[in-house]
């Protein structure tokens, strides 16, 4: 007999309108999805669409019920159910796949009685230390948000606005913590160049997505100067799946891996082998998600160099408890499978 899936709304909150380059909202629809084996044992995902990519809550929805057709019979066949999940939709599904995939590793985890990371092999206290997000806002605003950020060690500023310079300035001069900035594919190749040593001389440790995705040579150019500034760049909207890395290597410094553009946890564990065979720099990210959404994720941390997993941390109303950031640090829950309980 298939797993059967149910699947429910739930709506998270952001304690403020999440703004970066391309947009601003507080309220997000998010899809919880259940897969229950015979014995009644359920493995739990979360499906958080980016309009980035062209998803939304009714699309998720869509690709879900359409995969209902292909769950596997047994969750245990995770490669193939995979397979085939992306076969049916190789476009827009991301997210939908992602809730599927953790749900599949939730059950695998559940039926063994053993946590994720534990599955994989991996330490939890090598998981690093998460940033906290600092969105495009008045300098007030940000002001009030880098204090809420006081747990942090790291910091990950918005920028691609016509007043990076000013962000940048407000920002540290009211804080010595170490910063990261995200363009959010919003500066031109000269823009970028002109950045460079400004972001050099506030102490930024990396840059990520300076320019527009497909634009590779002008990030050659942009990561040639931001180099020779000691600042590597990471590429995140350039990069969705493993076979996008080799040829992003010549260009970048490293890459920022999110399920919901890869939607697979083994997909995500490939690009962390592709990223490092080609000695680059890994990142994991997430979009504005509930403790559920992040949990997955939060499980791969001890294979990469830095996280971003603060989507739980920036909503007022998270359904769910499961991976945890205390004092910046990220917490792997002990429980089975994912770990992931409801409030
Ligand atoms: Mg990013």
């Amino acid at each position: 007999m298939a797993l059967r899936l149910v699947l429910e709304e739930c709506t998270i909150t952001t304690r403020h309108p999440f703004v970066i380059a391309r947009g601003s909202t507080t309220g997000y629809r998010r899809c919880w999805v259940r897969l229950i084996d015979e014995d009644g044992l359920e493995g739990w995902g979360e499906a958080d669409p980016s309009s980035y990519y062209g998803e939304t809550y009714d699309t998720v929805i869509a690709t879900l019920q359409k995969l209902d057709r292909h769950m596997p019979e047994d969750p245990f066949d995770l490669e193939a159910a995979e397979a085939r999940f992306a076969q049916v939709v190789p476009r827009n599904g991301a997210a939908a796949r992602a809730a599927l995939s953790a749900a599949l590793h939730d059950l695998v985890g559940k039926r063994l009685g053993q946590p994720l990371w534990r599955l994989w092999g991996l330490d939890p206290h090598k998981a690093p230390a998460s940033s906290f997000t600092i969105g495009i806002d008045t300098p007030e605003q940000m002001e009030l948000k880098v204090r809420e950020a006081a747990e942090y060690p790291i910091l990950k500023i918005k920028l691609g606005t016509d007043r990076d310079e000013e962000i940048l300035r407000t920002i540290r001069a009211i804080t010595d913590k170490t910063l990261r900035v995200d363009a959010n594919a919003g500066w031109t190749v000269e823009r970028a160049l002109r950045m460079a040593p400004l972001l050099k001389e506030y102490g930024v440790e990396f840059l990520e997505q300076p320019l527009p995705p497909e634009d590779l040579e002008g990030l050659a150019q942009v990561r040639r100067a931001a180099n020779a500034h000691d600042l590597p760049v990471v590429v995140d909207e350039s990069c969705i799946v493993a076979s996008d890395i080799p040829r992003l290597a010549r260009a970048a410094d490293g890459v920022n891996i999110k399920l919901a553009k890869c939607g697979s946890l083994r997909e995500a564990l490939r690009m962390i082998a592709t990223a490092r065979a080609h000695g680059m720099l890994v990142m994991v990210g997430c979009m504005i998600e509930s403790s559920l959404g992040i949990t997955p994720a939060a499980h791969f941390t001890p294979l990469v160099d830095a996280a971003d997993l603060d989507g739980a941390a920036l909503i007022v109303d998270d359904p769910f408890t499961g991976a945890t950031i205390a004092g910046g640090q990220i917490r792997l829950p002990t429980g089975p499978g994912l770990g992931v309980r409801r409030r």
